[in-house]
């Protein structure tokens, strides 16, 4: 009967039990809440409020009124049960409203909002109009939530955007039709057919995948370096670092592009040191995608000794496929590992350099300094 209702009852219900009969409340001074008003903790706003007799009034924890008398001061643990003591608000405090600090941290978010979605960096004067406080002000309680000056705040916004667009292949997308780019369309236009496949299903490699990339110099121009899990993706040459990214999305359009990190860039380095001189080889795996026809012509090219030159009708034979000279010109254009599967060394019959997928002037330099190596190399 009584036994149940008596489940919850501890010692500290039976003082306060036996307090209300006897109407004697404990000191406030007892109450550990006690300690957080008196140190005006802004922590405690929000958990309890407090009511001054003396004064007619209830405040919030944190009230920067002169501290009141605790003999005078009642806690209370919910708004409402202060407000049921029928006194006014502090117009200190104002324990009804969100607390000065959840005012300003609401202020200062719906500033960043502002500063993400403008596409010009708001100015501190254009910030702190719009909150209604004065620039000095703003700015202060902006750098005390955030960390950071609202211009640096914008700055990193800036960035963060950058890193994603690169994260995020469609936008990448989208920003080479929005730059105009359209290089690598053509290329594929022109190829349609010799490539051995749509460009639809070439371009279908890459989904939900990973590949890091980092772009750096080299003697020949600008070099980017592309990883999967497998090996090395890419190795593109070129002028543009940024044309170099752009192509690397449109080999690679369903991948997320990943920026490479410091232990990524020494992979580059050892590329890049195998870019100047190819006879040391590259002691990477190659991770080498195309179609089967491809992969054989790819897999002839890397048989071609530095130094030494071939012509695509060879190729041709070597492969065992007598009359797909052009296909194998294709195949060549399309290789997506520069100097590593060497297309450099594929000339025409009559000894004329042909095409190069990134630019006559740099299959010379390659071939000539192959040439000189591999006359020193034959002298040792
Ligand atoms: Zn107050």
């Amino acid at each position: 009967m009584a036994t149940p209702a008596l489940g919850g009852f501890n010692a500290a219900m039976f003082i306060t039990l036996q307090r209300d009969l006897k109407s004697t409340p404990l000191p406030v001074t007892d109450d550990p809440r006690w300690t957080r008003i008196v140190a005006r903790d802004k922590s405690a706003d929000g958990q309890f409020w407090y009511s001054v007799a003396t004064t007619g009034v209830y405040c919030r924890p944190s009230c920067p009124s002169r501290r009141a008398n605790p003999g005078n001061v009642q806690l209370h643990d919910t708004l409402a049960q202060a407000k049921a003591t029928g006194f006014r608000a502090c117009l200190r405090c104002n324990p009804d409203g969100p607390s000065p600090e959840a005012g300003n941290a609401a202020m200062v978010a719906k500033a960043c909002r502002f500063i993400e979605q403008s596409e010009e960096e708001p100015s501190l004067a254009e910030l702190a109009a719009a909150a209604s406080r004065s620039a000095g002000y703003f700015h202060r309680v902006f750098k005390a939530i955030t960390g950071l000056t609202p211009k640096d705040y914008a700055a990193a916004h800036r960035a963060a955007r950058v890193r994603q667009g690169l994260e995020d292949g469609a936008s990448v997308t989208v920003a080479i039709y929005d730059a105009g780019f359209n290089s690598s369309g053509r290329f594929y236009e022109k190829s349609t057919g010799m490539l051995g496949m749509t460009p639809t299903r070439y371009r279908a490699g890459g989904a939900h995948e990973d590949i890091r990339f980092a772009v750096g110099e080299t003697s020949l121009g600008a070099i980017l370096v592309a990883s999967s899990r497998k090996g090395v993706a890419s190795i593109l040459l070129g002028d543009d670092p940024d044309a170099l990214v752009r192509d690397l999305q449109d080999r690679f359009p369903k991948a997320r592009l990943i920026g490479g990190d410091r232990d990524y860039e020494a992979q580059v380095a050892r590329v890049v040191g195998f870019v100047e001189a190819p006879r040391l080889g590259l002691d990477l795996p190659l991770d080498v995608r195309g179609t089967a026809f491809q992969q054989r012509v790819w897999q002839a090219l890397r048989d071609i000794p530095a130094g030494s030159t071939v012509s695509y009708a060879e190729i041709a034979g070597r492969i065992g496929a007598p009359r797909a000279t052009r296909a194998i010109a294709a195949a060549c254009a399309a290789n997506a590992h520069a100097v590593a599967i060497p297309c450099h060394r594929v000339i025409r019959k009559d000894g004329a350099l042909s095409g190069y997928a990134w630019g006559a002037e740099r299959k010379r330099a390659l071939l000539d300094r192959e040439a000189v190596s591999g006359d020193r190399s034959s002298r040792v």
